[in-house]
């Protein structure tokens, strides 16, 4: 007998047929030149989800081509802002209205539970009437206060052919924080998913096409960073990059995209910490800790996968959260039912298991978890709910970004040491706070480096707010209105209005 809460196989129908996928390049649903595909088997229920094409450099370079086509033809470009929002708000609808369907292929191939994929598509729907509404209101700038001959303009113009690369943690969600703001600019797009979770993105240019998007203004290109999403970074005509995934990957965009001096957004990986002083409600915190590790199987990059406990509190916390790390319900990610799914491939289960034996090999103690566990009915991988107490600043699992539900447990004596310990990290993605005490809180968000900062709650998000991180984290902001300003680019018009000579 188990000590967790296992869900197994619900018995749930997948489907028989694997999904295909193809690239959309100028309006054309196309396989690769060469024939070529790859598959992907589902990590939870060990079937072959998805056979996708597998796009060559003939693929990338024929979507630059059309998106750079599409951008200089000037029809998208200098389209109305209204026109462009209607076109948004009825991919929103259609998100709505395929739900179900974008959510159970989001499930087999990256293992996450139904609840929590349905959720992901709901609020990319969200996303996309957000940037529908941001497509309405952007514009630039006059100036009258430059003297009696002088008018200056300050317009906000389209950045250009936009490269989307996404990684498989939140696949429909994270081309839903990058691609409608982009549209709604008035760039073009070349996308690129991740390799591991191709098809829902698929999906979603199956409803650009039905709601009406012009043929060449978003290319799909199915494959692998190289040569895909190699090319996509260092091709002239691509003018920016948006990439999310990880800080190693991020650093090689950054290098490709210099030789052509794109511009270039990032949003990088995390180890993210939340300090628990002894005055805050230890039951909330436990509750928001929990959720906050095992929410996708701690495959995101917020996980809250790192607590910084005031020792008086320690024991009292972690006694909750192992409880909790019981009861919450794990196994088949199909079953309405579950919360922690499985996780996305062999190596990563390996690399998840490392830290931790390699945390335990140093002095610290497994409290709960802290192995792989079998789902009865299913062939997939699965890591338990895990909380490892006695880190120490220097242990791998204390700065690297594990993946995967394990909680690293740290314990400080005073305010100023809680703070260093939050900071200790290359990253800087987001912070949390847990004390009752308001001026605690602001001195912790004020002093934390991370471009979000939870107080008293873990991993709330709202299209109206920025996301993104700084250090190791990423570069520019999503969401919120700054998430369109990052495909515009600001050009100044000087105008003379006297007549005349000067
Ligand atoms: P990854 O970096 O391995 O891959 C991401 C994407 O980059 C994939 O589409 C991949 O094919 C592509 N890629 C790989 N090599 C490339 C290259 N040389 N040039 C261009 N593209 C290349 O990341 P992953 O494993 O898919 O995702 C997990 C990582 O993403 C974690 O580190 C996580 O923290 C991070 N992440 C960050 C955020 C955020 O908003 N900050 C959100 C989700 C995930």
């Amino acid at each position: 007998m188990t000590e967790f809460t296992l869900i197994p196989a619900s018995g749930a129908a997948v489907p028989a047929e694997p999904f295909t996928g193809r690239h959309l390049i100028d309006g054309l649903w196309k396989d690769s030149a060469d024939g070529a595909t790859f598959d992907r088997v589902s990590p939870s229920h060990g079937v072959l989800v998805s056979r996708s094409a597998k796009g060559g450099e003939a693929e990338v370079l024929a979507a630059i081509a059309a998106a750079r086509r599409a951008f200089d033809a000037g029809d998208w470009s200098f389209s109305s802002g209204k026109s462009r929002s209607e076109i948004l708000n009825r991919v929103a609808d259609l998100i709505d209205r395929d739900r179900e369907r974008i959510a159970r292929i989001e499930v087999l191939e990256s293992g996450k539970p139904i609840a929590q994929a349905r959720g992901e598509i709901e609020g990319a729907a969200d996303i996309w009437r957000y940037a529908a509404a941001l497509a309405r209101m952007a514009h630039g700038d006059s100036h009258n206060n430059l003297g009696p001959d002088m008018l200056g303009l300050v317009l906000k113009e389209p950045i250009g052919v936009a490269a989307i690369i996404t990684p498989w943690n939140f696949p429909f969600l994270i081309v839903s924080q990058k691609l409608p703001f982009a549209l709604a600019a008035g760039c073009t797009a070349v996308v690129k998913p991740s390799e591991m979770t191709p098809s829902t993105t698929v999906i979603l240019f199956e409803l650009l096409e039905e709601a009406g998007l012009p043929a060449g203004v978003a290319n799909l290109v199915l494959g692998y960073g190289d040569p895909v999403g190699a090319v996509m970074t260092t091709h002239p005509d691509v003018d920016m990059v948006s990439f999310t995934g990880s800080t190693g990957v991020g650093k090689r965009i950054v290098a490709a995209a210099s030789g052509t001096l794109k511009k270039v957004s990032l949003e990088l990986g995390g180890k993210n910490p939340q300090v628990i002083f002894p005055d805050a409600d230890l039951d909330a915190a436990a509750d928001a800790i929990a959720f906050g590790i095992y929410f996708n199987a701690g495959e995101c990059c917020n996980s809250g996968s790192r607590i910084i406990v005031h020792e008086d509190v320690a024991e009292a916390l972690t006694d909750r959260i192992a409880v909790l790390s019981r009861k919450v319900p794990f196994g088949d990610p199909l079953s309405d039912a579950t919360q922690v799914g499985a996780i996305i491939s062999d190596e990563h289960l390996g690399k998840i298991d490392g830290y931790v034996r390699e945390a335990q090999a140093a002095g610290a103690k497994v409290v709960i978890g802290g192995g792989v566990l079998a789902v009865p009915g299913l062939d997939g991988r699965f890591y338990a709910p895990t909380v490892v107490a006695g880190v120490t600043p220097d242990m791998a699992i204390a700065r690297e970004e594990v993946f995967g539900p394990v909680l690293s447990v740290l314990t400080f004596k005073t305010e100023d040491e809680a703070i260093e310990l939050a900071n200790n990290a290359a990253y800087g993605l987001s912070a949390g706070v847990w004390s009752l005490d308001v001026h605690t809180c602001l001195n912790f968000a004020r002093k934390v480096r991370a471009g979000t900062v939870w107080t008293n709650t873990w991993m709330d998000g709202f299209a109206e707010l920025p996301f993104g991180g700084v250090k190791e984290s990423g570069l520019g902001r999503e969401l919120g209105r700054f998430g369109i300003e990052e495909y515009l680019e600001l050009k100044t018009v000087q105008m003379r209005v006297a007549r005349g000579r000067n």
